[in-house]
């Protein structure tokens, strides 16, 4: 039988030596099913490699974590030990980021349509806080007022590349959001913001240009308008380039279990990722201007802020389950593993999170025999639909009851965005792990579930 063509997540020497290390089937048994593995160092080098983007175009920056990426406590805490700030769009998160030890000006507050609570603790706090309609800013200046403080105020513009978005200011509205702040004592409006979706780096380029024009125009109506955000967006790559293109080219329903078909894939593989990201976007010449990105904002005076979620989190993290059940099909297996779709978030926006799964055998003899071994991976529920691979995936060895299956890079939306207590199946617990010396150790993360 055709099997499709492998999809080997990247993997750093941190996830290679404890595939090799039997601490991975030691915390299977001691936690008895499914669970998370957080690795802090791993956010530690991908926030600086952002800082050092910054620092190398001669650009003043601040990254901001994206924390709905992840619900784990520890990241949170390495941004407040790094000093990075924190982007928050609720109030859990909110309080989770301050607990954490982050300072409230430290934090950005985005989201549309914030309860009245939560504005009013990010101006008691001093956060900053993306505006994204104009009865959202209407609150918020009486709510400074009331409090007798200022608001410190981004406001969010729509993209006009991206017009069907729901979020942000039209041009409209902000000409209105910029007079109405212009004649009112209780705001400071320290500059504009965007998030896009997709990935797209000429489409930031341009729209932060045009968010530096804005600045230069509100200053000459006495704001501030020093600063800009440009969001997240920055891409994580997964996947090897050849792997993805064979990948793509050779793809057929009859790959998948039950000839599902999917209308699409994130792109799993990006060939400029992460910080990588950063330095594209300042060295870009938005449309209209002469100079880059890097230069625009330093002769303004302006500091850039960056919000990323999903890149600060790449390769800090993966998702282990263990194998309960191999079902034998007409020219493949099923697989049926402890836990459920639900902790692979990917598989709720009717896709597929691609990225093989690496098999990690319980110790035995028989494992020497020639692969492939197709397989598609279950949960230990009882929908049809609860599936963690429909794909194929072509083993190298032959998958038995008590095997591990790691699914790499999970910690950037897949772990646990979707997690539910389905069929009274526990949440999987997060285990930080570090290797402080030769020795990886382990704990639970403050907020396991
Ligand atoms: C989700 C979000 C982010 C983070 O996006 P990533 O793709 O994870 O980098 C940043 N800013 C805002 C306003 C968001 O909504």
């Amino acid at each position: 039988m055709e099997v499709t063509a492998p999809l080997p997540a990247h993997a750093g020497p941190q996830l290679r030596s404890l595939l090799a290390d039997p601490l991975l089937h030691e915390l299977g048994h001691g936690l008895g099913g499914p669970y998370h593995v957080l690795l802090p160092e791993l956010f530690d080098s991908n926030a600086a490699a952002f800082r050092r983007a910054f620092t190398d175009a001669g650009v003043d920056g601040r990254v901001y974590y994206a924390k709905k990426a992840n619900k784990a406590a520890v990241y949170v805490e390495r941004a407040a030990v790094a000093g990075l700030g924190v982007d928050v769009a609720s109030h859990g998160e909110l309080r989770e980021a301050l607990a954490s030890g982050v300072r409230g000006e430290d934090l950005v507050v985005t989201g549309p349509a914030k309860a009245d609570e939560l504005l009013r603790v990010a101006v008691l706090q001093g956060a900053l806080v993306a505006v994204d309609a104009l009865d959202e800013l209407d609150r918020l200046l009486a709510l400074a007022t009331e409090v007798e403080r200022r608001a410190r105020v981004l406001l969010r513009r729509l993209p006009p590349e991206q017009p069907g978005s729901r979020f942000g200011l039209d041009a409209d509205e902000m000409a209105a959001a910029l007079h109405r702040c212009a004649s009112d004592a209780s705001v400071d409006v320290e500059g504009f913001s965007f998030h896009l979706s997709g990935y797209d780096i000429r489409q930031r380029a341009d729209l932060a240009g045009e968010l530096v024009r804005l600045c230069l125009r509100a200053r000459e109506s006495g704001l501030r308008a020093d600063r800009i955000s440009v969001g997240g967006g920055f891409a994580v790559d997964y996947v090897g380039e050849d792997d993805w293109r064979q990948f793509n080219k050779s793809l057929r329903p009859e790959h998948f279990h039950a000839d599902k078909t999917f209308s699409g894939f994130y792109p799993y593989h990006s060939p400029v990722a992460g910080a990588d990201g950063l330095r594209a976007l300042l060295a870009s010449t938005p449309v209209g201007e002469d100079t880059t990105l890097a230069g625009l904002v330093r002769a303004a005076g302006i500091t850039l802020l960056v919000e990323p979620g999903r890149a600060l989190l790449d390769r800090a993290g993966f998702t282990v389950f263990r194998v309960r059940g191999v079902k034998e099909r007409d020219g493949y297996a099923i697989l049926t593993v402890d836990g459920s779709s639900l902790s692979l978030s990917e598989q709720w926006f009717e896709s597929e999170f691609l990225p093989d799964p690496v098999l990690v055998p319980a110790e035995r003899q028989d494992i020497a025999d020639a692969g492939p071994y197709p397989a598609s991976v279950g949960a230990a529920t009882c929908l049809e639909s609860d599936m963690l691979t429909w794909r194929k995936i072509p083993f190298p060895v032959r998958p038995a009851v008590g095997d591990l299956l790691v699914y790499a890079n999970t910690a950037g939306y897949q772990m646990d965005s979707n997690e539910s207590p389905f069929h009274d199946l526990p949440l999987p617990p997060k285990v930080v792990v570090d290797r402080p010396a030769d020795r990886f150790r382990w704990r639970l993360d403050r907020r396991h579930f």
